[in-house]
């Protein structure tokens, strides 16, 4: 599971003059850039080794591209060239147009919006385009002089790829989502040849993640079969370089790790899902080594049936300072699961490893650049989760990038109504924030336990989200727990007044920012926030708990009742984990359908003018810094850590250095 960031903006004090945190900014994007202290004072055997792991994590970013849609490479590889040669005037509209859909490209790794999914309108003309190519050298292009049209079509025809991740429902989900995950096949074709494959495995108590490390193909007989991503199988040529820095890494590291980078190699090389379980079991099993990585096909957010994984990297070192929150919540985690408002059946009995920690990022890779989630808790597979537990982190100096980067920018004033709201969010928002991410990774995801003969699929389409609405809940119950003031992690329930205004603030509206007039929300983590304060603001009606409020002509949500609105949380939250144990689709269904998809056309409008009228991009993604190794008579002896700012010039290499797939696969 990943944990993107819960706020559009957080709350600002004044803003503060340095070296500037954002270093981009198009569209409804800001580029932002994050530092890594504590990377100098590493050993050099750390820093070793998070070099190679760094590495290792730029080479996947060709897999992600061609994963979003398969003509992703041709139209990004064509736009560079033109971005790299073109000799025409670069101050017109058209051409500072397309740049800003290249920057676009670049930052969703595909010509789909990263989380509304939807395909980006150009706005220059296709004659523009196809002039600025002819002006080119036709060398220059190679092999994408071939794919030409295909690359047009895809820019310029809205009816081709309209959208990447399809979850409508009663639509064929396969047919109508863009995604590379499914060529051809049918969603109840997909869905049966799961079924089958899982049936033919018997009642197995430890099923591997049927699918998730293929494409799903038909041959010329119409036989649908897997191209698996291994060395030797699709990807490979990507792959193989991401191997090559992981056998570097391994010769670095120290037992257990080196085991571990092992046992991840083996998997790339043989494909075998089994392998891929051997790995997170020894992965989750470390809780000692201080530099820690992802590396693979991890989340399935990207597949509308929810099996196949994106490829992600991201190399991390502990920020043990910071890591005592995140302690004293694991050491209660047995308190949290045997207090929760949780039907009793459907609690574990002994909660088994909950790790935790804050981490200090130190490059972002794959499915998390430039955009990242703040917090990831891993692994996935619901059965290891329960034998082994699972290893949770939030990620300090990104979301202390992003609120430095948020300082002043006057979103607080202009939708907290109540200025006691605004001053608690001043004064405990960033808390608030940091604990209810803890509480959701550490413990939430972590927490219940399925009835018997319930495998963990059932809610289909539906399932990230309810699974999402689950660990927000537990995070958002606790928050307001007296619990929390007697463990000593905040001073007093403010800090849960100041969370709960918020998050039901953002559920409610002014997520909706994010959404494209005439949409509706589409996203599994916005579905959630949606789904609990709309579910919330239903079920509290009588009580006035929440209330919309007209003032000068503008709608605020205001939290009348904090107390009550914790109870609801736990109300929900009973409901959600029956919904998840039982496996009952249906219920799940028509909660999300009811409470989590339709967006109110007036409000949307409202609060997109007043949000864009603030001038703040809602979404934000990161630079990385770069590694430079500094060596003396052929041996490193010391890896320093350098900071570039430019957007463009980072994409560009990226490309340049770490592109190794074909452009079609
Ligand atoms: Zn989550």
């Amino acid at each position: 599971m990943a944990f993107s960031l819960l706020a559009l903006a957080s709350c600002g004090k004044a803003p503060q003059r340095e070296t500037p945190w954002i270093v981009d900014r198009f569209d409804d994007i800001k580029v932002i850039r994050y530092e890594v202290p504590g990377f100098a004072e590493l050993p050099l055997e750390e820093k070793k080794l998070v070099y190679y792991l760094a590495e290792a994590a730029k080479c996947g970013r060709d897999i992600l591209f061609d994963q979003n849609c398969a003509v992703n490479l041709p139209v990004r590889r064509t736009l560079e060239v033109v971005y790299e040669n073109y000799a025409g005037d670069r101050t017109t509209e058209e051409w500072k147009a397309l740049e800003k859909y290249l920057k676009k490209v670049w930052f969703a790794n595909g010509i789909h919006h990263h989380y509304s999914n939807d395909k980006f309108t150009p706005e220059f003309s296709e004659v523009f385009l196809l002039e600025a190519i002819e002006s080119i050298p036709e060398e220059k292009f190679g092999e994408l002089n071939a794919l030409r049209e295909a690359v047009c079509v895809a820019i310029f025809d809205p009816k081709a790829y309209p959208t990447r991740l399809n979850q409508r429902d009663g639509d064929d989900l396969l047919l109508t989502s863009y995604s590379n995950y499914y060529h051809g096949v049918r969603q109840a074709e997909a869905e049966k040849f799961y079924a089958d494959m899982a049936a033919a495995a018997g009642n197995d108590p430890e099923p591997i993640s049927y699918g998730l490390n293929s494409q799903l193909v038909k041959d010329e007989k119409g036989r649908i079969y897997e191209r698996t991503w291994k060395i030797g199988g699709m990807y490979s040529p990507a792959i193989e370089r991401i191997v090559y820095w992981l056998e570097k890494a391994q010769e670095v590291a120290a037992e257990p790790q080196k085991s571990t980078i092992a046992a991840l190699v083996e998997y790339y090389k043989t494909g075998d899902l089994k392998r891929f379980d051997d790995y997170n079991i020894r992965w989750v099993k470390d809780t000692v080594s201080n530099v820690d990585f992802v590396n693979g096909f991890i989340e399935d957010y990207g597949d509308p049936l929810g099996r196949k994984a994106s490829w992600e990297a991201n190399v991390n070192f502990m920020d043990k300072a910071a890591c005592h929150r995140t302690e004293v919540i694991s050491e209660n985690a047995q308190w949290f699961e045997d207090n929760s408002p949780v039907a009793p059946e459907y609690k574990k009995a002994k909660v088994k490893g909950v790790s935790a920690k804050v981490i200090t990022v130190a490059m972002l890779g794959g499915d998390c650049y430039p955009a990242t989630p703040i917090g990831i808790n891993l692994p996935n597979a619901d059965w290891i989760r329960k034998e082994y537990g699972s290893k949770s982190v939030t990620i300090d100096n990104i979301t202390y990038a992003y609120d430095k980067a948020a300082h002043g920018n006057g979103f607080d004033e202009e939708f907290v109504l109540r200025a006691e709201d605004r001053e608690r969010m001043d004064q405990y928002g960033k808390l608030a924030d940091d604990l209810h991410t803890d509480l959701h990774e550490c413990l939430g995801h972590g927490s219940g336990q399925l009835a018997p003969g319930v495998k963990g699929g059932e809610l289909k389409s539906y399932g990230s989200t309810l699974e999402e609405a689950r660990a927000d809940l537990f995070g958002l119950y606790y928050l307001g727990d007296p619990k929390m003031v007697e463990l000593g992690l905040v001073p007093s329930f403010d800090v849960a007044k100041a969370g709960y205004a918020h998050y039901i603030m953002n559920g409610l509206m002014t997520q909706l920012a994010r959404i494209e007039p005439g949409k509706n929300v589409e996203e599994s983590h916005m579905r959630n926030r949606k789904l609990i304060a709309e579910w919330c603001y239903e079920r509290g009606k009588e009580d006035n708990v929440i209330e919309w409020v007209e003032e000068n002509g503008k709608t605020y949500v205001v939290v009348n009742d904090f107390e009550k609105l914790r109870a609801l949380f736990g109300e929900m939250l009973r409901e959600v984990q029956r919904i998840k144990s039982e496996g009952d689709y249906e219920a799940g269904r028509a909660l999300v359908e009811q409470y989590a998809v339709a967006v109110d056309p007036a409000l949307h409008q409202e609060v997109r003018e007043r949000y864009y009228a603030l001038g703040i991009e809602p979404y934000g993604g990161f630079v990385n810094p770069e590694y430079e190794v500094v060596e003396k008579d052929g041996e490193i002896v010391d890896v320093k850590v350098v900071y570039p700012a430019n957007y463009v010039e980072q994409m560009l290499d990226y490309s340049k250095n770490y592109s190794f797939l074909p452009n079609v696969n």
